[in-house]
């Protein structure tokens, strides 16, 4: 699906009436190209004092080899001394240096008096963050706070980060990592992603690290010897999450209904992966899709990406079509995942990985099943976290308004409002989905469980 509006406002005379008439200006975002540089320019480093985070950031930005710069605090030149990292002078004042990513660690930051620090310093450097920049805080989990105050003050990172992804334009995403007590070990893939052009349509949100154990991977190919069922994989977003977790090393068996073996059989084609059609509403879809993985060495993560939209106001929905979305959507990935749980379907550090949508979070007119089916996938990664064990993990991503057949068959005005309505002016592209679902597939993202990312450019609705 072409976006002309975006097209339009690259023109000379697009950029003119967007100006004059004040409407939404969609700038270009900077995707993933190759796996170095993580950041493609320099990264400012700040912390509040008494900060406990700042070594462990220092450790992951000396890994990526960022071009490291601070100001005048002896607390981070020792932290990155102790990790190795090169830090560079950052004079306060200087107002021509510019920084492809600022990262802040307000672990230190104990009650709400002390937030001035946040201020302090991303005030004197809020216009010098490049295009497709990054805005990250690192704060920890207020939930592990040991007061209340300190409770209150971390959560209030949580506004200002959002508020951020709002005003600095120019394809600038801003994030918020919680960090919980003992965690930083299992921070680098969250910050490498966050920090990275994998990152480019997620604005505006908070992820949650927790402890877990650690495990040694090769960044370049995070996914090597792993085995992967993407459902729904023929086309649109899971034809995406396939080519992604192929790419980063695993093998993928592409998954979708015998009506669309065809499609499915390119994209396997194209990334040597494998095929499995069946519906997943079928009762025995989760003995199938074990039985492939086995025969691939066992399955390490499976992306329940297939979905359906089937839209009418409640008063016109006829029971057959709130059945089927529900039973695609949300019944077939509760019965799927029971089957692989119950019945040692994943390998030890597995990762089920779940597709909500903002719908789910917001609501939507015409969409009573649809919404109804994506809110219980957020309940489904919620409730089944805790029970997990062996490093199996469960998260799920939610898209806004992603450019893919689904949403190319919604009325011309319903359409326009929902690409435009977000800090980035566009609509996403499937890739940006599969990249963060490559998050949480990573190896070495056993402390993201329960999570729940929007990959919506930071969408107004529902935020
Ligand atoms: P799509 O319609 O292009 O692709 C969905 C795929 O799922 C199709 O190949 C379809 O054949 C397959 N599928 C449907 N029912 C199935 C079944 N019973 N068994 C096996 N496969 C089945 O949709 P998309 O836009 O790529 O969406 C992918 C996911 O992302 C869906 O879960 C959707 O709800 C979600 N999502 C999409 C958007 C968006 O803007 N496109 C926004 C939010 C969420």
């Amino acid at each position: 699906m072409t976006d002309q509006y975006q097209a339009f406002a690259k023109s000379p005379i697009g950029k003119l009436v967007i100006k004059n008439l004040g409407l939404p200006s969609p700038t270009f975002l900077e995707r993933f190209e190759s796996v170095t540089p993580v950041v493609k320019g320099a990264v400012l480093l700040g912390a509040a004092p008494a900060s406990t985070l700042s070594g462990a950031i220092a450790q992951i930005l000396a890994n990526i080899h960022a071009n490291s710069y601070a100001g005048n605090n002896t607390e981070l030149q020792q932290a990155a001394a102790q990790s190795g990292l090169n830090l560079n002078a950052f004079n306060d004042g200087d107002k021509e240096s510019k920084f492809k990513a600022v990262i802040f660690d307000a672990s230190g930051i104990q009650n709400s008096e002390q937030l001035h620090s946040l201020y302090a310093f991303f005030k004197p450097i809020a216009r010098q963050i490049q295009a497709s920049g990054r805005v990250i805080v690192v704060g920890i989990t207020p939930e592990t706070a040991k007061t209340v105050k300190q409770a209150i003050a971390q959560r209030a990172l949580e506004g200002f980060v959002k508020s951020v992804g709002k005003e600095f334009k120019k394809g600038i995403a801003a994030q918020l990592v919680y960090v919980d007590d003992g965690a930083q070990a299992n921070l680098e893939s969250t910050l490498r992603f966050v920090l990275s052009s994998r990152s480019a349509y997620v604005s505006g949100q908070v992820i949650r690290v927790s402890q877990a154990n650690t495990v040694e991977i090769d960044w370049a190919k995070p996914l090597a010897g792993k085995t992967a069922v993407v459902t729904g994989a023929s086309r649109g977003i899971g034809e995406a999450i396939a080519h992604v977790l192929s790419r980063d090393g695993a093998h993928v068996i592409c998954l979708d209904v015998p009506q669309q073996q065809a499609d499915l059989d390119r994209v396997a084609a194209e990334i040597g992966g494998s095929t499995l059609a069946i519906d997943i509403t079928a009762p025995d879809a989760g003995e199938k899709i074990k039985a492939a993985a086995v025969a691939q060495g066992g399955l390490d993560i499976i992306v329940h990406n297939a979905g359906i939209t089937r839209d009418k106001t409640l008063a016109n929905m006829k029971p057959e079509l709130w059945d089927l979305v529900i039973n695609i959507n949300l019944s077939a990935i509760e019965r799927v995942n029971d089957y692989l749980l119950a019945n040692d379907g994943l390998n030890s550090n597995g990762r089920i990985i779940c597709v909500s949508s903002i719908s789910g979070i917001a609501g939507n007119l015409g969409q009573t099943n649809y919404a109804a089916s994506k809110a219980g996938v957020i309940g489904v990664v919620k409730f089944t976290a805790p029970l997990l064990k062996n490093g199996v993990t469960i998260n799920a991503v939610a898209p806004g308004f992603i450019e893919t057949q689904m949403t190319a068959a919604i009325p011309f005005a319903i359409r326009e409002a929902g690409r435009r309505m977000n800090s980035m002016s566009q609509g996403g592209l499937p890739v940006d989905v599969a990249e963060t679902i490559a998050l949480f597939a990573s190896s070495a993202s056993t402390g993201l469980n329960g999570n729940v990312v929007r990959v919506c450019g930071q969408s107004l609705l529902g935020a």
